[in-house]
């Protein structure tokens, strides 16, 4: 559980802004939601936050503690991407575990944190098949198994079910609700479909060539777009 504070926050790439100025607080327990459309500065602030970026300006604080120096492996956060890539050679039972191998958890401690994480996913009857023999669902579960078993203080995940057919990305959106039941975790998550912001979100940020538009709960977005651009996005009736 933590808090993360953004605050200003800039990004450029070969003398090009395209995260300007940012200020956000996440609250602990929170979900919260980025949406914009293609470019907006989505995935780049993400990977700010995980640390796999680094920043132009400004500081990153998790819990009152300045993370802006920290590489990515010591920030305790989960990423999950939209193309989970898995480890083809390795079982479901080791792609869950490998991350508490290198952590050098002990080994029974580990076995049975794998079979939790890989029951709450309803995985626990496919851990000895490799990625290849697994549907796209079952591999994005594997992928969020990867990311849970560490028990990051947050998730921050990119686009995790846009590779998915639609019947399954409402399968996967309940799936992710009941992630956060469970864990109660912070989830920072980045999407360009508005149904998955609205029933995901606590509150929704909408963003727009690296700024911020509009923050808000989904009804206040829908209820209140601050313009246009945002009743756009949303899809207010304005
Ligand atoms: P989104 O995830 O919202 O689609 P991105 O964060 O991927 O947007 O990209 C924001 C902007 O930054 C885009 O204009 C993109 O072209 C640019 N950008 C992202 N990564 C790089 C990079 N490694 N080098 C140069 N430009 C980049
Ligand atoms: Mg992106």
């Amino acid at each position: 559980m933590s808090e993360i504070v953004l605050r200003g926050l800039r990004k450029s790439f070969d003398s090009v802004e395209v995260i300007k100025e940012f200020d956000l607080t996440i609250a602990d327990g929170e979900r919260l939601v980025f949406v914009g459309p293609s470019g907006c500065g989505k995935s780049t602030l993400l990977r700010m936050i995980c640390g796999i970026d680094d920043i132009s300006f400004g500081r990153i604080y998790i819990d009152g503690v300045d993370v802006t120096a920290l590489p990515a492996a010591r920030r305790g956060l989960a990423m999950v991407f939209q193309n989970y890539a898995l480890y083809p050679h390795m079982t479901v039972r080791q792609n869950i575990g490998f991350s508490l191998r290198v952590a050098g958890v002990e080994r029974t401690v580990a076995s049975e944190r794998v079979v939790e994480v890989a029951q709450s996913l309803h995985l626990d009857h496919l851990l000895e098949r490799y990625p290849r023999e697994l549907s796209g669902g079952q591999r994005q579960r594997v992928a969020i198994g990867r990311a849970i078993v560490r028990q990051p203080k947050a998730f921050l995940f990119d686009e995790p079910l846009s590779n998915l057919d639609a019947a399954l990305r409402a399968e996967m959106r309940l799936e992710v609700a009941r992630l956060h039941s469970t864990y109660g975790a912070t989830m920072i998550y980045v999407t360009h479909d508005q149904t998955e912001a609205m029933t995901l979100a606590d509150r929704i940020v909408v963003l727009n060539q690296g700024r911020i538009e509009q923050i808000g709960t989904p009804s206040e977005l829908y209820e209140q777009p601050a313009n246009r651009f945002v009743a756009e996005f949303i899809g207010s009736p304005r």
